[in-house]
């Protein structure tokens, strides 16, 4: 792949020559507008080969190689951040989104009660998994069609955005008529089929990191996505696999600064699933934080110790809260903030709208 550099004077119509001309000869186009100038990368290129070829075309600055594996999702296409908007929520800038609540959804009501309650400490997000990859065969293994109708509910009931997991390329579409983020799990990382249909999606998705992934492999987990036509990916460190036994995963803090170097796609922490012992989630939060991520998923549980799955991870609202608090802080001293809080719902709909009392289960 090249990356062609085009002037920041260069005009529509330069522009659509330069696609033009790559269209015609059987490549593929990527555009990154960025405020400045356009940069294209072209896919299937030889770059020693292309370079007089694109560079002698007018309004192009400079051709360049991009030396990464990984080419869409790398600084060198695109050395901007990538901002994904959804609603009036923004992720990768400098608000630091929350995403919270339980690992599994139970029901309506417990749905209902923990939304409530991360909205008013500060999360714009609600997670809940419908469709859940468990360990065992015979463990609980979600609500499917039910939890994410749900989800759908609460989302009507207190505006909060949907975040939930999809597990094969044939969940795809209903998913994502539920949910606002597409959340892929650790242990499909490298479910390539299923990154082949989220290309082809047109909701963001928030890729987690391998068991064993390296950094290097999520980052060209996130290339499927990109290559395919979807660039709102969230990369999300949840912990990697190592000879440590005293926590669930061992956090990888330093994947928070290597993927904001290598990549300009937003970095989202998920200290639950990186320690797996709630004692600790507030220490990993806090740092992960202060290292750089753009966002934060933290499983919540209104009764942990009776939830479907991973209560021993999942804070109570007081802890969630005060924690909260205390990312406050940490943001405010990194020249960042959370994402303000949701309008409530009184602004935001009309009672008539929430689908909450309709809801049966
Ligand atoms: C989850 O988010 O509940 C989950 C199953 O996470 P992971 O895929 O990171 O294990
Ligand atoms: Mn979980």
């Amino acid at each position: 792949m090249v990356i062609i550099v085009m002037r920041p004077t260069a005009t529509a119509a330069q522009i659509g020559e330069v696609l033009r001309r790559i269209e015609a000869e059987g490549l593929h186009a990527h555009l990154s507008r960025g405020e400045e100038r356009t940069i294209i990368g072209v896919i299937g290129d030889d770059p020693p080969k292309s370079k007089q070829r694109w560079e002698a075309l007018e309004g192009v600055e400079k051709v360049m190689p991009v030396t990464q594996p990984f080419k869409l999702a790398s600084r060198e296409f695109k050395a901007e951040k990538t901002l994904i908007e959804i609603g009036n929520v923004i992720i990768g800038g400098d608000e630091v989104v929350v995403m919270a609540g339980p690992c599994s959804v139970e029901s309506y009501e417990q749905m209902l009660a923990t939304a409530q309650v991360v909205k008013a400490a500060g999360a714009t997000v609600l997670r809940g998994g419908a469709f859940k990859p468990r360990t065992s065969p015979y463990d609980f293994q979600g609500l499917g069609k039910e939890g994410l109708e749900i989800l759908a509910a609460v989302r009507a009931a207190t505006g909060l955005l949907i975040v939930t997991e999809v597990m094969s390329p044939e969940q795809v579409e209903l998913v994502a008529r539920y949910a606002d983020i597409l959340q892929v799990g650790a242990r499909n990382m490298q479910n390539y089929a299923l990154l082949h249909a989220l290309g082809e999606a047109q909701k963001p998705v928030l890729l987690k990191r391998g068991i064993s992934g390296m950094i290097k492999e999520l980052l060209m987990c996130a290339e499927y996505i990109l290559s395919h036509g979807n660039y709102q990916v969230m990369l999300c460190e949840r912990g990697i696999r190592t000879y440590e036994t005293a926590t669930r995963n061992t956090f990888d803090l330093n994947a928070i600064p290597v993927l904001q170097h290598l990549s300009h796609l937003p970095v989202v922490a998920d200290p639950s699933h990186g320690v797996g012992k709630w004692e600790y989630v507030g220490a990993v939060t806090r740092g992960a934080l202060a290292a750089g991520a753009d966002g934060l998923i933290i499983e919540v549980h209104p009764d942990p110790s009776n939830a479907w799955s991973d209560g021993q991870q999942s804070l109570t609202p007081e802890d969630f809260a005060q924690l909260m608090g205390q990312c406050r802080r940490i943001a405010e001293a990194i020249g960042r903030c959370i994402a303000p809080a949701l309008p409530s719902l009184s602004q935001e709909l009309p009672p008539s709208n929430g689908r909450a009392g309709d809801y049966q289960t």
